[in-house]
């Protein structure tokens, strides 16, 4: 289909309005967090599921790449399109569509913003858990493509812990239904499979989440390190302690110096590494487990712990962890991010590893991480320009996550694979387990249009 064809047809689904095929748009559309660039053929932008089922009709007839899209703050590559084809931006489905408080269900339409949903629930003392640092703009259909986690998820789980159920526009525009509220549900759990592909497998048009009681108290301390080791064996030592805070987050130095220049959270500025950890649920006994905490750290060398007294001193440490990538941003034109996760008891050895990568790349590295999952962020600070640099970048960011891989650990705690990490599948993966999942592809997608060229290596580039 010529693409003057292909962009009436999606105006005669959609209305003028909503398809986008500007030059300016379908540059601005071809790129998101990561450091891919790509140009769709068209954007467009539903406002149901009937719009969506028309539009990936029409792409499966025509053999056309549909991209789902939420805000696009994906660090993989996984809206970049690739191939062209249409992209699907879901922002105007942004309805929550029932909050069952005896069920603890709520159902959205994907392109809600996880803070818009957990703000709203927190008025009926209800929370949401999973909560991505880019929760302010992230969607929870993106959250749902990428199985997004975040600091609360040591203690929560992931987002696929909490999606119940979806309503699906699969391969050829058919709508499903997938879960839903009863707690176990007969026949193949595909809501656990589509959770976290990326766009490859199907379209969540409407998503079910659990939500659960907002915490009755909850105590924020930030414990000051003069040793990154000692602050990553504080956190095995907290865990095996038998404690589960809500959080335990950790920057270091590099990181700790910017967010300061930045947003003035407080940290101080010649720290080697500084833990947030936040205790949340029921008031009593918390104290207790609180103490426990500081003797923990104490036996691991901390310099000091300091306990947030208000909301706003709770806020002002969060704000720095939450913007910790902002503040990052500002020291170099472009950064890219590791997201690879290890053993826990393994980060004091692998954050070691990482600075000798960077040492010998020559290129800054900053962590700012979810250090009680395991979750590194190791942050390659880089000018995007320099074709040189670039290429050292690539290098040492494949050399950290073989690290990872080699101590027991994976490529992706939460970032998703997308382009960026086709090639490193194979640290994981045999060839027949790279080739199982290519049949899942092609059975969710025969005739490969569902965000193609993600996740899944194509066979020439499955082996690094
Ligand atoms: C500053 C910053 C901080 C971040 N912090 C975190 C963090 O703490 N934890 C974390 O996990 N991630 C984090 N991220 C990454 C990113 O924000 C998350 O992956 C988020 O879930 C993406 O949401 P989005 O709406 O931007 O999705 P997009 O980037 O638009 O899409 C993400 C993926 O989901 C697919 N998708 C989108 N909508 C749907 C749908 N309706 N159905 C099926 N597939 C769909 C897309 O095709 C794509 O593959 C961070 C990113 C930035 C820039």
């Amino acid at each position: 289909m010529e693409r003057t064809e292909l962009i009436a047809s999606l105006k005669e689904i959609l209305g003028e309005e909503n398809v986008l095929a500007s030059e300016m748009d379908l540059t601005l559309y071809g790129y998101d967090a990561s450091l891919e660039k790509g140009r769709p053929d068209a954007v467009v932008l539903p406002g149901s599921t009937e719009e969506v089922s028309r539009i990936v009709g029409l792409a499966y007839r025509e053999k056309i790449p549909v991209i789902a899209r939420g805000s696009g703050t994906n660090l993989s590559g996984g809206t970049v399109p690739v191939r062209g084809g249409i992209v699907v931006h879901l922002s105007r489905m942004n309805r929550v569509l029932e909050i069952d408080i005896p069920n603890r269900t709520v159902t959205v339409e994907p392109g809600v913003l996880t803070l818009d949903l957990q703000n709203l629930l927190l008025k009926k003392g209800l929370q949401y858990a999973p909560d991505p640092a880019s929760q302010k703009v992230s969607t929870l259909g993106g959250n749902f493509g990428e199985n997004s986690g975040g600091p609360h998820c040591l203690k929560y789980g992931v987002t696929t812990n909490h999606v119940l159920g979806a309503e699906v526009v699969i391969y050829d525009g058919t709508v499903v239904w997938i879960g839903g509220k009863c707690p176990d549900h007969a026949g193949y759990d595909i809501t656990g499979l589509l959770v976290g592909s990326e766009g490859t497998l199907g379209m969540a048009t409407k998503i079910m989440l659990r939500i659960i009681p907002a915490p009755e108290a909850v105590k924020t301390m930030l414990a000051i390190y003069d040793s990154i080791e000692d602050a990553g064996n504080t956190v095995s030592a907290i865990i095996a302690e038998g404690i589960v805070p809500a959080t335990l987050e950790m920057m270091d130095n590099l990181v700790i110096k910017a967010v300061e220049e930045s947003v003035h959270a407080g940290y101080p500025m010649d720290a080697a590494a500084v833990l947030i950890i936040e205790l949340d649920g029921m008031a009593d006994g918390m104290e207790r487990q609180a103490e426990k905490i500081f003797d923990i750290c104490k036996r691991h060398r901390v310099r000091e712990v300091r306990l947030a007294k208000s909301d706003a001193e709770r806020a002002e440490l969060w704000a720095g962890r939450k913007g910790a990538f902002g503040a990052v941003a500002r020291l170099r034109p472009s950064y890219l991010v590791c997201d690879g996760t290890v053993p826990r008891t393994k980060l004091p050895e692998v954050l070691g590893k990482v600075i000798q990568v960077g040492k010998k790349y020559e290129l800054p590295i900053g962590n700012v991480f979810h250090a009680g999952d395991g979750n590194l962020h190791p942050l390659i600070l880089f000018d995007e320009r320099n074709r040189e640099e670039l290429s050292r970048v690539h290098k040492a960011a494949t050399e950290i996550l073989k690290i990872c891989a080699d101590v027991g650990g994976t490529i992706s705690g939460e970032h998703g694979i997308g382009t960026e990490k086709l090639k490193e599948m194979s640290f994981i993966f045999s060839e027949s387990d790279i080739d199982f999942m290519r049949d899942l592809k092609n059975a969710f997608d025969p005739v490969d249009i569902w965000n193609p060229g993600k996740v899944v290596p194509a066979r020439q580039a499955a082996t690094a």
